[in-house]
């Protein structure tokens, strides 16, 4: 099947590129390389140079490339950020998205999959949190991801779109040879290994305060390669049935931010500087995912979410491109 993979320049959207490549696929990436990279694009994968907000360079990539499917890993993804410039985030998260959505049904495409986020729970009542929770998000970016859904509900209802909306946990780890290269990098454990490289003077620790069994936050890492995996199945899920489905995808395990580090230097061998900070503003204290849900409709099943696994695939990649991507 011929998909457009908007974002695909970017960490998991290159991923599952590849992912797509290996199931006989034909994925065709719009990326406007603002975040994404260049080098992450499979040479023989076709580029489009485009911004997901102009509705004339995407309406062109559509009739070009006549994509049969659409996936969406295009989103401004760092929660601490959407706390400091909310309006970008809406604009980038939201509004463009529904540019999309209505250039794709201009163009009588109705199969959409959708990278939302373990954010639209926010800190919920009972853990592991299931789909049907009250979304309730701490921060802008989760309240952009469920708004999203919410367009999502209504054009499956009134327009034909069909869609699967892929509530990702802490997505982690590298597979073939493409791992994280943020800038500024946020996340932790890319944080933790550039510490450990010597790259970073130490790790910072947002908050030893939350109601967790150590003080710190607890977040359910999912490694790059299951999600990609999820997002093949949510094809052939948008292929086989008439219907839309929502899905959690995480591994089920907290790990601590404490854990994450113990782990990190046992994986790497290196005892790396840490300190204590205060907390990060819309961090919730703890967020495990059910995935049942995803395992039962989708058949999906993890295979590399190991905390160790993604650590150390994580590591091989951070050790090979210290400079990110500028290594190679
Ligand atoms: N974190 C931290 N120090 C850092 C980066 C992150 O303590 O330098 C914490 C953060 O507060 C959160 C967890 O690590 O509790 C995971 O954060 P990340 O940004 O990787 O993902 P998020 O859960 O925000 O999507």
């Amino acid at each position: 099947m011929k998909v457009l993979v908007i974002g695909g320049a970017g960490y998991i959207g290159s991923v599952v590129v590849r992912e797509l490549q290996r199931r006989g696929h034909e994925p065709v990436v719009y990326d406007n390389l603002r975040t994404g990279h260049r080098e992450a694009v499979p040479p023989e994968v076709p580029l489009v140079l485009g911004d997901l907000a102009d509705r004339d360079q995407l309406a062109t990539a559509f009739q070009r490339y006549a994509p049969e499917a659409v996936m969406h890993f295009a989103a401004f993804i760092e929660a601490g950020e959407s706390m400091r410039f909310p309006g970008r985030f809406f604009a980038n998260n939201v509004a463009s998205v529904i540019t999309l959505l209505n250039t794709m049904l201009d163009h009588d495409v109705t199969r959409f999959v959708f990278s939302s986020s373990a954010a639209v729970y926010g800190d919920p009542d009972s853990l592991p949190v299931t789909e049907t929770a009250f979304l309730r998000s701490t921060n802008p970016y989760g309240e952009t991801k469920a708004m999203v859904e919410t367009v999502l509900r209504w054009l499956g209802e009134l327009s034909g779109l069909r869609y699967v909306s892929l509530r990702y946990f802490n997505a982690a780890g590298a597979a073939d040879g493409v791992g994280e290269d943020h800038s500024p990098e946020t996340h932790l454990i890319p944080i933790v290994l550039q510490s450990a490289l010597g790259l970073r003077e130490a790790v910072t620790i947002y908050g030893d305060d939350y109601p967790t069994r150590d003080g710190t936050c607890i977040r359910d890492y999912v490694h790059v390669s299951d999600l990609a995996q999820a997002h093949a199945l949510a094809l052939d899920y948008l292929t086989a049935q008439e219907r839309s489905l929502v899905c959690n995808l995480g591994s089920e395990q907290g790990a601590s931010v404490r854990e994450v580090v113990e782990a990190a230097r046992r994986i790497t061998g290196i005892d790396f500087p840490v300190l204590m900070g205060p907390r990060r503003e819309g961090d919730p204290a703890s967020i495990i995912a059910s995935s049942q849900r995803a395992m039962e409709a989708l058949g999906w099943r993890r295979e590399h979410s190991s905390l160790e696994e993604i650590i150390a695939s994580a590591w091989e990649w951070h050790r090979t491109h210290p400079r990110g991507y500028a290594s190679s």
